[in-house]
């Protein structure tokens, strides 16, 4: 039995970055950046106010006071999208709204609620400093400045930089093709009947979900019976994928075929065991192929909540490496145990929390209830998955590093 660490090792080793594609900037959110992006100009591109009021030369209001107030003609505009038609002078305001470009012959900006009004002209009884609100060129960027990284995962925030700099266009990473197959004489797809002895499929579906939502494309190739040839036949439809997911047969029971299936498409086999719980059964292979990079395929076991875990700690890293993303780990946070948290047996526990924050704002975890492999429903409840060494429990108010699965509200 190898760590799980060592096995990640072993995968991440024989798994590369895929090719790139351009895609309008209205389809990529969520997409992993291929180029670095360098700013072609100054953001913004003229010094500009930040405020609705006049624009002024603060030298004019140096003395100003209540008691001595300056008296400045309004003989100018400068709303956003002009430009004044003239340089202001000593004893001029112009009349200027937010993000309208700062008049030559201006050097700030007085608001207008600061003012008051006095016929053709305002009052201004306090001095201004130079450069008050005014949103200098280049504040944001400057031209030349690098400002996203390639493997930079594109949010809200990078589609409006991006924008900014009028990129309609982009280059990102290509999305991983996965393709997943379900296995088992008892497994029936959607759509089917299950007859004595048999249940509906729902790794597919829960393996489909964690695909997308690591940026993959899943792709599902059906549910093949427990025959070495229907299993073969199945993986075949998945060789041009970026990356195989099987579920199930890959334990040491006789009808397990997904190896020999393997096997006999030219697979090489690089772990099998790992010291884990849930989890243990875990085949990675890859399949080389002429003119083409090898096939990642994984074979993961069958239990829902199985799956569901090793997909979490070996799968989704492939996927988001495949997929050119830096990060490939979740965040892992301390929490507090508000029961035991118990860890019976000798392989490395990732059990089931749920998480709340406490009122001195740190994580509380606590098991969301039986921890056997088949209860999906224990999925359904977990924020995160609280890792516990063999053998061990962490007793109430102890700490356990927990992987987060999802945002805690
Ligand atoms: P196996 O790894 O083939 O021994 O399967 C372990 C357990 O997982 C068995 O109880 C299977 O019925 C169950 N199982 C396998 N594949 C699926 C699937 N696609 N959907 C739901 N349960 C499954
Ligand atoms: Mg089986």
């Amino acid at each position: 039995m190898i760590q799980v660490e060592e096995a990640l090792e072993r995968i991440l080793a024989r798994v590369g970055v895929l090719g790139d594609e351009q895609v309008p900037l209205t389809r990529a959110l969520r997409r992993v950046l291929a180029e670095s992006v360098v700013s072609s100009l100054d953001l913004p591109p003229w010094p500009n106010s930040s405020m609705d009021g006049y624009a002024l030369r603060s030298a004019d209001t140096r003395r100003a006071s209540t008691a001595a107030p300056v008296r400045l003609s309004v003989s100018g505009r400068v709303a956003a999208g002009h430009v004044a038609d003239r340089a202001l002078v000593a004893g001029e305001a112009f009349r200027i709204f937010t993000g309208g470009p700062l008049p030559e012959g201006g050097d700030s900006v007085i608001p207008q609620e600061d003012v008051s009004k006095d016929g053709g002209a305002i009052v201004v009884s306090r001095p201004v400093k130079t450069g008050d609100f005014i949103r200098p060129q280049g504040e944001d960027m400057r031209a030349g400045d690098g400002v996203l990284d390639r493997g930079r995962l594109l949010g809200p925030a990078e589609m409006g930089l991006l924008a900014a700099l009028g990129r309609s266009q982009v280059r990102v990473l290509r999305r991983p093709r996965v393709g997943v197959l379900s296995t088992g004489d008892e497994i029936v797809d959607l759509g089917g009947h299950p007859g004595p002895g048999q249940i509906l499929n729902s790794n597919t579906y829960s393996l489909m979900a964690q695909i997308d939502e690591a940026g993959g494309e899943p792709i599902s190739l059906g549910v093949a019976a427990d025959r070495l040839g229907d299993i073969e036949a199945h993986l075949r439809w998945g060789l041009d994928c970026d990356l195989v997911i099987s579920s199930a047969g890959v334990s040491v029971g006789e009808l397990d075929f997904v190896k020999a299936a393997l096997e006999r498409l030219g697979a090489e086999q690089h772990l099998w065991l790992v010291d884990m719980r849930p989890g243990k059964p875990i085949a990675f292979a890859t399949i080389p192929s002429a003119g083409k990079r090898a096939l990642p395929v994984f074979a993961l076991p069958g239990n829902p909540v199985s799956a569901m875990v090793t997909f979490e700690l070996f799968v989704r890293p492939a996927l988001l490496r495949l997929g050119g993303h830096a990060r490939l780990q979740r965040p892992i946070v301390r929490a507090r145990a508000e029961a035991p948290i118990a860890n019976p047996g000798r392989r490395r526990g990732y059990l089931r929390v749920t998480l709340s924050v406490g009122e001195d704002g740190g994580y509380r975890a606590r098991l969301t209830g039986d921890q056997s492999s088949g209860i999906l429903r224990s999925m359904v409840a977990a924020d995160g998955l609280a890792v516990v060494p063999g053998d061990t429990t962490v007793e109430t108010g102890g700490t356990v590093p927990v992987i987060m699965l999802r945002e805690v509200r």
